[in-house]
């Protein structure tokens, strides 16, 4: 079934009336089309001390983290509105592999009423997933929140301009190493596309910034200026 995020953005409290919801995490009424109630609303986990240049959450003040000042990665600036952790966790692995709309469609309207970066791409690129697994999973979660962030800030959207050229494993019991090497040469610019000079790649949720980081070396070597690398949700360091 495809998935429909085409609702208004949050701010519209008329959708109080039009879309009484439950919240999803706790079954309370929710507010704003947002299948959220303020008390889990306001338990979602912000990301709001990071590292400036690849968004990872830090648990104290710094301008970068350690592994940024060892080695720059290759994109330009990132944005992650949230750490990846409960329950934020939660609503996105209902929505990347329990079918969950409405979970989809509320992470969506998260990111679309987070503070938003200076300085917006001229367009954005979702990151894709291989056609195998599109087919399997029927849909993909990324393009489904790039799209409705796409039309919130009122930036073009790229849908099919990078293209998974080989299916990967699944990264997440991989290793920092391990996940740069399994999506390694994974991506491809389609030939039929000229992007624009800036762009941000998107991705739903960042951990190691592995497959970001490989899509904004294929991206600038076709010609991109300036790569941003966005995610919903970024990881915390482990360890
Ligand atoms: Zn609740
Ligand atoms: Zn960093």
């Amino acid at each position: 079934m495809p998935v429909n995020l085409k609702l208004p953005p949050m701010v519209d409290g008329a959708l109080d009336a039009l879309l009484p919801s439950h919240c999803l995490l706790c079954g309370a009424r929710g507010q704003g089309g947002l299948s959220l109630c303020a008390a889990c609303e306001a338990e979602m986990p912000r990301n709001e001390m990071y590292c400036a240049r690849c968004a990872l959450p830090l648990a104290s003040p710094a301008p970068l983290c350690g592994r940024c000042i060892r080695h720059a990665p290759s994109w330009d600036t990132a944005w992650a509105p949230f750490r990846y952790e409960w329950p934020l966790a939660q609503l996105e692995s209902r929505f990347k592999f329990g079918d969950d709309l409405a979970a989809g469609r509320t992470l969506a309207l998260l990111w679309c009423a987070s503070p938003r970066p200076v300085g917006l791409p001229d367009a954005v690129v979702p990151v894709p997933l291989h056609h195998s697994r599109l087919r399997r999973r029927g849909y993909n979660q990324v393009l489904e929140l790039a799209g409705t962030l796409a039309r919130h800030l009122g930036v073009r959207l790229c849908r099919d301009a990078l293209v998974r050229t080989r299916a990967t494993d699944a990264q997440t019991e991989l290793s920092a190493v391990q996940r740069r090497r399994n999506v390694r040469g994974a991506f491809a610019v389609r030939a039929d596309w000229t992007l624009p000079e800036h762009v941000a790649v998107v991705d739903d949720v960042c951990t190691t910034g592995a497959t970001l980081a490989e899509c904004a070396r294929v991206l600038k070597r076709a010609g991109v200026q300036r790569v941003d690398a966005w995610a919903l949700a970024r990881a915390p360091a482990h360890g």
